[in-house]
C-alpha cells in the first residue's frame, strides 16, 4: 500500500479503478441528466425542407435587380402548411418564419425591408442576397451524420435534439450503485435530538445528494458504530454495489476501525494518506473487488474529496467524455492560508470584475474542514498546489467550478 502520495497519484489510482456501468433504454424526455452510451446518427434531414428565417416576403431576385419595385401578393404562407403553388414574374408570396419556402422564389425580404402598397402590393427596397433569409433542406444534418456521440452528458438542449431527430428511447450508461456508510458512535438521525457528546449525521445525507448529482445511485445509506463487529454488520449489506463510500474512522484515531476491519475481510488497499488538505487521511481499495474510498469525516473533508475523487470516479464508470471538471485562472482578492508542502483544496466564491483578469475569487472566511457552512456559499475549490508556498491577494489561482 502507497502511503503519503500526490493528489494527482491518488486521483489517477481511484479512476483506474473505473469499470463501466451496463447500460438501459429511457424515454427520452427522462433522460436529463444521464450519459449517452451510444452515437445518434441521424435518420433525418433538418430542416426537413426549405424554409423562411424570418417573418417576410418570399421574391425572385431577378424581380428585384433594380429597386425600389412594385410586386403582387400572390400567396400567403403560414408555418405548417404545404405550399404547391409557384411564384411568377413580378409576384412575391407573404411567408412567416418557419414556413416552406415556394417554388421560383430564391430569397426571403425580412418584412421591416418592406412597405405595403394596398392590401395586394408590396414594394421591395433592396435587392436581396441570393437565398437570404431561406434556411436550405438539410443545412444542419442530413441522414447519416453522427448527432452525438457516447459519453455525453444528456443536458436540455440535448433533449431538443433527440425530439428533433424523432428519437424517443435512448441508451444511457446505468447509474453507479453507491453504498453510503457514515461511521462513528457520536452520529444520530437527523430527525433524532443529540444526546449529551452526539451530533447529528450531517456526512450521510450530504454524500447521498451529492451521489446523486453526480449521476449515481446512492442505493445503500447506512450507519456503523465504531466497531469491528458493527462495522462487518454494516458491509455485509452492501455487497451489490458498484463502490464503496465510507466517511469517518479512515484517520489515526483509537476507534477508526474501518480500515483495520475491512483488511480482516481481506481488503486490498491501494494507498492510505494523501499530501493534501483538507482530507488527508483518504484511503483506497477493494473489498471483493468493489472500490472502496474512506473519505475523513470532517464534513469539509468529505465533501471536497467527493467533489475531487468520487464525482470524477462515478464519471468515468459512466464512460462519460469528460470526467474532470477544468481548472481556470483566477485573480485572488484576500490572503488564502496555505498549508505547507500540502495541495490545498480552498473554498471560494468568485465574481467578474471589470478590470483584467476579469475573474475574481475571495474565499468563504475560516477554512477550518470542520466548518461545513463554508462549503454552503462556495461556488468554486480553489487547487493551490503542493510547491506553492503561499497564496497572498493579488496572485492569480486555479480554480475549479463546482456545480452540485
Ligand atoms: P473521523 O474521521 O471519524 O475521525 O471524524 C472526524 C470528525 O468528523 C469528528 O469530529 C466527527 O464527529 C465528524 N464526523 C464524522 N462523521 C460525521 C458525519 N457523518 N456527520 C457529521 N460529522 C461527522
Ligand atoms: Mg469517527
Amino acid at each position: 500500500m502507497r502511503t503519503f502520495i500526490s493528489f494527482d497519484e491518488a486521483r489517477q489510482i481511484v479512476l483506474q479503478s473505473a469499470v463501466r456501468t451496463g447500460t438501459e433504454t429511457v424515454s427520452f424526455d427522462q433522460a436529463l441528466g444521464r450519459t449517452l452510451a451510444q452515437h445518434i446518427v441521424s435518420q433525418d434531414t433538418v430542416p426537413p425542407f426549405d424554409n423562411s428565417a424570418m417573418d417576410g416576403f418570399a421574391v425572385r431576385r431577378a424581380d428585384t435587380a433594380e429597386t425600389p419595385v412594385r410586386l403582387e401578393i400572390a400567396a400567403d404562407i403560414p408555418a405548417g402548411i404545404e405550399f404547391t403553388g409557384t411564384i411568377e414574374g413580378g409576384q412575391a408570396a407573404r411567408i412567416m418564419t418557419g414556413a416552406p419556402v415556394p417554388d421560383g422564389t430564391d430569397a426571403v425580404v425580412p418584412v421591416e425591408k418592406t412597405r405595403m402598397d394596398g392590401d395586394t402590393g408590396v414594394w421591395i427596397d433592396e435587392t436581396p442576397r441570393k437565398s437570404a433569409h431561406i434556411r436550405r433542406a438539410g443545412e444542419e444534418l442530413i441522414e447519416g451524420d453522427l448527432v452525438l456521440e457516447s459519453g455525453l452528458v444528456v443536458t436540455p438542449p440535448v433533449i431538443g435534439v433527440f425530439a428533433t431527430l424523432g428519437i424517443t428511447k435512448l441508451m444511457v450508461s446505468a447509474a453507479p450503485r453507491v453504498a453510503i456508510i457514515s461511521t462513528g458512535d457520536e452520529l444520530v438521525a437527523p430527525h433524532k435530538k443529540p444526546g449529551p457528546g452526539q451530533i447529528r449525521n450531517s456526512n450521510g445525507p450530504a454524500l447521498a445528494a451529492q451521489t446523486l448529482s453526480a449521476g449515481g445511485n446512492p442505493c445503500r445509506i447506512l450507519h456503523a458504530l465504531d466497531n469491528p463487529a458493527d462495522i462487518r454488520r454494516v458491509i455485509s449489506k452492501a455487497q451489490d454495489v458498484d463502490l464503496i463510500v465510507f466517511s469517518g474512522g479512515v484517520s489515526m484515531g483509537e476507534y477508526d476501525y474501518v480500515r483495520t476491519e475491512l483488511d480482516n475481510m481481506g481488503a486490498r488497499w491501494e494507498f492510505w494518506k494523501v499530501r493534501q488538505r483538507p482530507g488527508k487521511p483518504l484511503a483506497f481499495g477493494y473489498l471483493n473487488d468493489i472500490p472502496v474510498i474512506g473519505l475523513p469525516g470532517n464534513p469539509v473533508s468529505s465533501s471536497i474529496c467527493f467533489e475531487e475523487y468520487v464525482r470524477p470516479l462515478l464519471a468515468q464508470m459512466m464512460g462519460r467524455a469528460n470526467v474532470i471538471r477544468p481548472l481556470e485562472p483566477a485573480l485572488l482578492t484576500m490572503d488564502t492560508p496555505k498549508v505547507e508542502a500540502l495541495y490545498t483544496f480552498a473554498r471560494g466564491v468568485l465574481a467578474v470584475s471589470a478590470g483584467r483578469p476579469k475573474l475574481t475569487v475571495s474565499i468563504t472566511g475560516n477554512q477550518a474542514s470542520n466548518r461545513i457552512t463554508s462549503m454552503v456559499h462556495a461556488d468554486c475549490i480553489l487547487h493551490l498546489p503542493e510547491g506553492l508556498a503561499e497564496a497572498p491577494a493579488g496572485s492569480h489561482v486555479m480554480i475549479e467550478r463546482l456545480e452540485w
